[in-house]
């Protein structure tokens, strides 16, 4: 059972660069805390990996919207990841290709907007939102925004020891990889990855998760959004 319960249709948003730890940081406060994830990243990778499937040219941005509205009704995007066509394909989204493809599909303002419906509903009653523009753009009003960030060489140290037993990347070229998906989504002209000016900023290059976490729940306790529930 969780130690902490939160105020009724509490929203956090987690924002930051690919490998801040966003993903494990958000588990673990859901675990805390008794709210739901949800991972914006697996709709983008879905997007991403279906449009090169079916050849879709990646940069033509209004086919690609019009792709994006075909597959809207095929998708349930849920807390235990993504379905499509009632199959959870989560896992086959979490490649580095699937990452790369979601990369360049998410440079088009027509695609964020088809998604922008999606990602409200979902949170309306409430939920923890781990992504790049959760804070800026999907829910601005949320009342607690955290910014997750930790240098290039740890979050392509993290990434790569997931990673090493499925690729034969090296640790240089995931450094490489991480340097050029962090350029794409923080100098993009719609929604790029920056944070909002009420997040709070938490460098995680020597904190482990538990501190992270840590860290959010003081926070989010001053704020009076969770209170214990003994
Ligand atoms: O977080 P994840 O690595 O799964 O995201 C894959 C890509 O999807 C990111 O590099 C980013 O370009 C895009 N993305 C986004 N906005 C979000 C979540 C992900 O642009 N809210």
């Amino acid at each position: 059972m969780s130690e902490w319960h939160a105020i009724e249709g509490l929203t956090i948003a987690i924002d930051g660069p690919s490998g801040s730890g966003k993903g494990t940081v958000a588990k673990m406060l859901a675990e805390e805390t008794g709210l739901p994830v949800l991972d914006t990243g697996l709709l983008y990778r879905l997007i991403g990996s279906m449009a090169r499937e079916q050849r879709i040219p990646l940069e033509s941005e209004s086919t690609l919207a019009e792709f994006v509205g075909d597959l809207l009704g095929l998708i349930e995007w849920t807390v235990d990841g993504i379905y499509f066509n009632g199959k959870n394909i989560t896992n086959t989204l979490r490649s580095e290709q699937a990452g790369e493809a979601a990369s360049k599909v998410a440079t088009m303002s027509l695609v964020r907007k088809k998604l922008i419906g999606l990602q409200r509903q979902l949170a309306r009653n409430g939920c923890i939102m781990d992504g790049r523009d959760i804070g800026t753009v999907v829910l601005p009003n949320a009342p607690a925004k955290f910014f997750l960030t930790a240098s290039v060489r740890e979050r392509a140290r993290r990434r790569w020891s997931q990673l090493k037993n499925e690729s034969g990347s090296n640790l240089g070229e995931v450094v490489a990889e991480l340097k050029m998906r962090d350029q794409r989504d923080t100098e993009r002209q719609h929604a790029p990855l920056k944070q909002a000016a009420d997040a709070i900023v938490i460098d995680s290059t020597t904190m482990r998760a538990d501190e992270v976490v840590d860290r959010m729940l003081g926070v989010l306790e001053r704020r009076k959004l969770i209170k214990t529930s003994v």
